[in-house]
């Protein structure tokens, strides 16, 4: 029976997610701020050595996959820097923190939640994704908290995107069994878009945003997503960000991607070596 984790598995896609896995005949280990199997804040370095450790030992030492849903929306009580230090460094962080179980199990998913106002929330601000994937945490806490919650949110989420995308390829994991996919969920109905703390302005803006397919996503809808990218399903998937958004991003950014590739002939060489 495989043995799953999952973080925000209190609430929302979390707790889908932890239905659906359960419902399936699996183990799960959830991992939150309240209410679940390990109770630990992500949003601190101590915190997430604390969850992946009680986790790792709460899974027997070996986990097939993890499915990382915690994560802060922009509402007017956040500040930008608790959202840094949540949805990217949080999941980051807990990632590393569970790697032995992960690669005990010989052949493992890791799962992240980014989201799809990574391609379609305007003025994204790119220096704090470059924070993020610099590591620096103290640097992107800073710069968040001056941003403010709600120009913060996609740029986590973009880092987080871009980070599983540059680790899918590293040999210290595929080599080792473990893959690295995210989903980028669209408007989901849960507490983070509808509860009584959303920001004013940011809840009149959801209520515009453009879904093509007519309706918010449901939890379940992101749940049964989930389970297929942590199981034997999607064993070829890699680096893999799907969006699941009922067509926002194909309507806002039609063409944009695919998007074609014009390297230089440093970067052809570089991938494409001379034969010996
Ligand atoms: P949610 O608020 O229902 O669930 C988030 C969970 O994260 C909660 O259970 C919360 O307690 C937990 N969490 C927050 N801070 C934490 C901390 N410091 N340590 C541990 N756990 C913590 O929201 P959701 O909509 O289910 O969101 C799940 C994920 O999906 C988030 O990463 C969110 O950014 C992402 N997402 C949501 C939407 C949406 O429209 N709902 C869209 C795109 C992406």
């Amino acid at each position: 029976m495989p043995t799953y984790a999952i973080t925000g598995a209190a609430s929302g896609i979390g707790a889908a997610t932890r239905t659906r896995l359960l419902d399936a005949g699996h183990a799960v280990v959830g991992v939150d701020i309240h209410d679940v199997d390990v109770v630990a804040d992500l949003s601190t370095p101590g915190g997430r050595d604390d969850a992946a450790k009680a986790t790792t030992e709460l899974a027997g030492g070996r986990l097939d996959g993890v499915i990382c849903c915690a994560g802060l929306g922009p509402l007017a009580g956040h500040s930008g820097g608790k959202l840094a230090a949540v949805n990217y460094f949080g999941t980051v962080g807990f990632v590393e923190g569970i790697r032995s179980a992960l690669e005990a199990a010989g052949a493992a998913s890791v799962v992240v939640v980014s989201s799809s106002s990574t391609t379609t929330q305007p003025g994204l601000p790119e220096e704090l994704v470059a924070d993020c994937l610099a590591g620096n945490e103290t640097d992107a806490v800073t710069r968040a908290d001056e941003l403010t919650a709600i120009p913060t949110y996609p740029a986590t989420k973009l880092a987080l995107a871009r980070w599983i995308r540059r680790e899918a390829i590293r040999p210290e994991w595929i080599e080792r069994g473990v893959r690295f996919n995210a989903i980028a969920p669209g408007m989901i109905d849960t507490p983070m878009t509808g509860g009584d703390d959303l920001d004013p302005d940011l809840a009149k803006a959801l209520d515009f945003y453009p879904v093509p397919l007519g309706r918010r996503g449901r939890p379940e809808e992101i749940a049964a997503l989930a389970e297929f990218l942590l199981g034997p399903g999607s064993t070829l998937m890699c680096g893999s960000v799907v969006f699941a958004d009922g067509g926002t991003d194909a309507q806002l950014r039609q063409d944009d991607w695919p998007a074609p590739w014009h390297p230089t002939q440093d970067e052809l060489s570089r991938h494409f070596p001379p034969r010996k």
